[in-house]
Order: C-alpha cells, then structure tokens, then sequence
C-alpha cells in the first residue's frame, strides 16, 4: 500500500481500479531490414491500416449514436486520409529502396506531409494537418502494437490517471465509466478541475508522481475533498474509507434537506446561491441541488470537442433551452472565454509564451467581433424565452466594456431590421477578474447593471500565480488580505452604484470562506451545483450580523494562513 498526495480538486471518495492514460509519443527506432523482411513490412503495414479503418468506424458508429450524424461526419475526412494512394505507395516505394523498418519509414512520410500540409495557405487543407497527424498517429499505434489507451476506450467504473487531461477531455468523460480522476500537474481552480465538480466526479490533480507511482490495474481510493491518493490499499484501509464513505453520504443529506429553502440567515437577510455550469444539461443538476438560477455559464464548452464553430441557430437553442428550463429564475451568460488553459482548435491561435495574459477572452471576441456577434444575436434572440442575463469576461477597463456593447448594439439594429425579437433591456454585467478592473470598478459600476467577481482569475492575477501550475499553487491564497481587501472594495463600488455583486469563482463554495463573503456584504454566491446544499445550510446557520463580524476580524489578520485558520475555527463554530 502506498499513500500519495495531490491537491484536492473535486470532493468525494471514489474506490476503483486505475486505467492509466498515456502522452501520445512514440519511440521509433531506425532498423535495417533484409530483402526477404520486406513482403512482412508491408504484411505488417497493411494490416495496421486494415486495423485503424476498423477503429475509426468504429469510433463514427459510436459517435453517431451519442452525439449525432453531424458529429460522426469528422470522420470521413479521416478514412479518405487512411485511403490515400500517394501516402501508401510512397511509404511501400520508400521501404523497398531503402530497406528500413515501416514504422520508421511511415512516421517520416508522416512528418514530410504534416510539414506540407501545415504550411499550405489554404485554410481548408491546413485544416486536414490534424486529420493526417490524427490518422498517422493510430496506424503507428498499430504498427508498434501499441494499445491504445484513451478515454474514448474507457469502460466500466475506473479512475483515470493521467499526467495532465484537458478541460475538453474532462467534458467528455462518462460519470457511467469514470469514478474518479487523478492528474500529475494542474493546480485546484483549472478548468479541467471545476469540469470535474460539475460532473461529480471526485478528483485529485497536482499529485506529481501518480503516473510513476501507479500501474494501471491498481486498486485505488482517489479523496478529492483532501487530494489523499491510496494504491493497494489494505483491508482496514479500504473498510476506513467505505465508513468515510457512509459519513459523507450522512452529512449530505443533511445539507440537501435545506436545498429548497431560501438563503436567509438566521436573522432575515436574503443572498442568493446560484449554480454555475458548462453545459446546457446541467440544468437538471442545477435544479436537482436547489440553485436560485444560474450565476454563470461558461459557453465556450460549447465550442469544446468539435472540429467546427456553433452557428448562432445553436447558440440560440442552448440559450432557449436554459432560458425556458430555469425560468423565472435568472440566467447570467458569459460570453466566450477562450484561451488561458481552454484552447479551440477550431481558432487559428498561436500558441503564447504567457497564455493567461494573452489574447484571450474579451480580447479575442473584440478582435473577431464577427464571431462574437453570432452569440451576441443568439443571447439577444433567446432572451425572450426567460430571464437572461449577458456578462463579458476579463474585461480589464471601461474602455472594452464600451467597445463591447457597441457590438451589442449593432447586433440588435441587425436584429431589428430582420424583424427578430428580443429583450431590449437585457442586463449586462462584467466580470471582475483582471485587478485594474477591480480597482476601477467605481468607474464600471456606473455603466453595467451587475458585477461578478471571478476570484479564479483575481486570484492569480493578483497574486501573480498561475492558477494551473501545482508546483506555486501553495501560493494561490483566496484568503490573502489582498484578496479579501480588493473584494471588499469591488462590492462597496458596486453597492455605492447601486448594482449587486456576485463571485462566481470556486472561492464562493469554500465552506470556510462564506461567512467571510457574506459579512463583506456579497448580494450572490454562484457555485458547482453539488455544493449549493452546503452553501445554503451554512448561510441558514448564521446571522448577518456575525458574519460581518467575523469578515471585520479577518480583514484584521495580516497573513492569508491566518485568515485560513481562523475562518476554519469559526466554521466549525458556526456548525456546532
Ligand atoms: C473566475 O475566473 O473566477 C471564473 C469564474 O471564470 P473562469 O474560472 O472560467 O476563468
Ligand atoms: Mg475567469
């Protein structure tokens, strides 16, 4: 049995066995052949592209029936690359004349395509770079006899372990067929880890040498609510945790029976606890935990795991379908976040030396406003249908929230015009994420109807600590007083302005930190829907008043350990 630690990223303990998923790199050794191996390298050649053909169909078929004919089409591009003559019979021609092992030979015609390809002016053939290095990469896999083992091959109940997963993959995992995932990098607030929380699925990143230290195959427990990783556990261990288990599932059901009832405190003061999530379906999860409407939508998932953009008629049935599905309740859209660590294929984006302070979010929507204004429309055409609000991120000055709503506005002249309805007085709000925004937020207050704070980026931005990265996140301190300091002035601007304030960032879930943010005055908590119960039975438990004290005491507190201890001290006061 051995015992590893990770940072904790989404609670919960799940027991499973490991299923290990590598980096796609091969090792491809450069080996003479006799002239009588050659008949068995071209043998061995086509039967591994005999095997991909099988797996692409197999994988169209099955996408087919999940997510649609539409989807499944991506993969005729790929079949007509596996079939293509001038990749085959130079590969063969190659073989025979120089007299080197296929893998070797295939990989550098591979690379002699891919590097034709990529420098192709034409954006649609430039395209098919990912299509040949796809396709190449799966007949390799064969050749070398390599299993493949991606989460699209996952079955049964596993925990994932693998050196890093990317947001997309974490949306396209199964809660039928993942219990649980463990990473080696990625720090608690990266986008791989909240699509863990809204999934459920109890998760563990920055644990450095799980992919070393664990064997597919292994028994494991994965506690996402302490980042503790079990391997082979013992049987008092395993009957621990099974015990651990039940206790969790106890005060659970504690918190679920307030979920219906109203965030009040204990001496009458209303707040809302909000959802927020990536994905229309979660509309069910969201009214499932008692959410009192959804305080963010993050809708660049939306544009996750698809080789095309959404046009503005699939925007607009997401929006309807949430609009419709929450209403009355109030709906708060975010337009695309791109960029930092959720990057599109679809976007021709260079890659950046400092991603999180690139071009990304606002700054990639005010530079496309071609692409923007296709959501704008579809939120402008769906507001009809319900209480919807529009919020832009990283919004860094009054100056791009300007430039924004001048799109806004020519989108709803363009809407006018075609005669298509929409709510002319739609709120906008901003996000409140990059520190000049905070510390200008008197001057924004006066020209939005409603601010969110999003302490995922404040955080790192203030702190100059990059959110993903395991090795400084013992830096990446909600509580430090230049994180509490700067939020209390964001909410007094707003409230000065009259507007209400929100924080949207994991920090609104943290048990501890609640009382802190209600006594600074926060009108909205917005949350992965599974802590909502929490949230709202904490908020239940305690008056107004002693959570303004408590807020006044922390701002008190000279260091973000300080803070920790002793908002975890009242916590279990306020819980007694
Ligand atoms: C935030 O930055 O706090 C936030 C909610 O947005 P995201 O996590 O998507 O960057
Ligand atoms: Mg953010």
């Amino acid at each position: 049995m051995i015992k590893l630690k990770g940072i904790a990223a989404a609670s919960g303990v799940s027991i499973g066995k490991a299923f290990k998923v590598g980096k796609e790199e091969f090792v491809i050794s450069k080996e003479q052949i006799r002239p009588d191996e050659i008949p068995l390298q071209i043998q061995l050649f086509e039967e591994a592209l005999i095997q991909t053909r099988k797996e692409i169909i197999g994988l169209q078929r099955r996408i087919a029936t999940d997510m649609g004919q539409d989807q499944a089409q991506i993969f005729d591009a790929h079949l007509l690359v596996l079939e293509d003559r001038i990749i085959i019979e130079e590969v063969i021609t190659r073989l025979k004349k120089e007299r080197l092992n296929v893998a070797y030979i295939f990989s550098e015609v591979l690379k002699k395509y891919i590097d034709v390809f990529s420098r192709i002016e034409d954006e649609y053939l430039k395209e098919r770079t990912s299509d040949v290095n796809d396709v190449g990469k799966r007949v390799l896999r064969n050749l070398l006899g390599k299993k493949r083992s991606l989460l699209e091959d996952v079955k049964g109940k596993v925990v994932v372990v693998a050196h890093d997963i990317s947001p997309s993959d974490t949306a396209s995992m199964h809660k039928e067929n993942v219990c649980a995932f463990i990473t080696d990098i990625g720090g608690k607030t990266s986008h791989t880890a909240i699509m863990a929380k809204s999934l459920e699925i109890p998760a563990v990143v920055g644990a450095e040498e799980a992919t070393l230290r664990i064997k597919s195959g292994d028994m494991l427990i994965v506690d996402g609510s302490t980042g503790v990783i079990i391997v082979n556990p013992d049987e008092d261990t395993l009957q621990q945790y099974q015990r651990e288990e039940e206790k969790i599932r106890g005060i659970s059901e504690k918190f679920l029976s307030v979920k219906d009832l109203p965030a009040t405190t204990s001496d009458g003061k209303p707040v809302e606890v909000a959802a927020n999530i990536e994905l229309p379906a979660e509309v069910l999860s969201v009214k499932l935990h008692g959410g009192s409407g959804i305080g963010l939508y993050r809708t660049e998932f939306f544009y996750m795991n698809r080789k095309d953009v959404p046009t503005e008629e699939e925007h607009y049935q997401a929006y309807k379908y949430v609009a419709e599905e929450m209403s009355p309740s109030p709906v708060i859209i975010r337009t695309l976040d791109l960029g930092g660590d959720k990057f599109l294929s679809q976007f021709d984006i260079p890659s950046e030396m400092e991603p999180f302070l690139g071009w990304r979010a606002i700054r990639f929507c005010l530079a496309r406003p071609e692409i923007f204004k296709v959501q704008l429309r579809a939120i402008l055409r769906a507001s009809v249908h319900g209480n919807l609000r529009l919020m832009y991120p990283m919004v860094s000055g009054i100056e791009e929230l300007r430039q924004a709503n001048t799109i806004l506005e020519e989108a709803k002249k363009e809407l006018n015009k075609e005669g298509k309805s929409f709510n002319n007085e739609l709120k906008v709000g901003v996000m409140i994420e990059v520190p000049s925004a905070a510390i200008t937020a008197d001057l924004l207050a006066s020209e939005v109807d409603f601010f969110s704070i999003g302490s995922n980026d404040l955080i790192q931005y203030s702190l100059a600590v990059d959110r993903t990265n395991e090795k400084v996140a013992y830096l990446y301190e909600p509580t430090h007083p230049a994180v509490l300091r700067m939020i209390k002035s964001i909410i007094e601007a707003a409230h000065a302005a009259g507007i209400k304030v929100g924080v949207c960032g994991e920090m609104s879930s943290e048990p501890a930190l609640v009382s802190i943010l209600l006594g600074l005055g926060l009108d909205e908590f917005s949350m992965p829907p599974s802590s909502i119960p929490e949230v709202k039975y904490l908020i239940r438990s305690m008056s107004f008043k002693e959570a303004q004290r408590i807020a006044q005491q922390a701002l008190k507190l000279s260091t973000g350990k300080e803070v920790e201890e002793f908002s975890q001290l009242k916590l279990k006061e306020i819980l007694k």
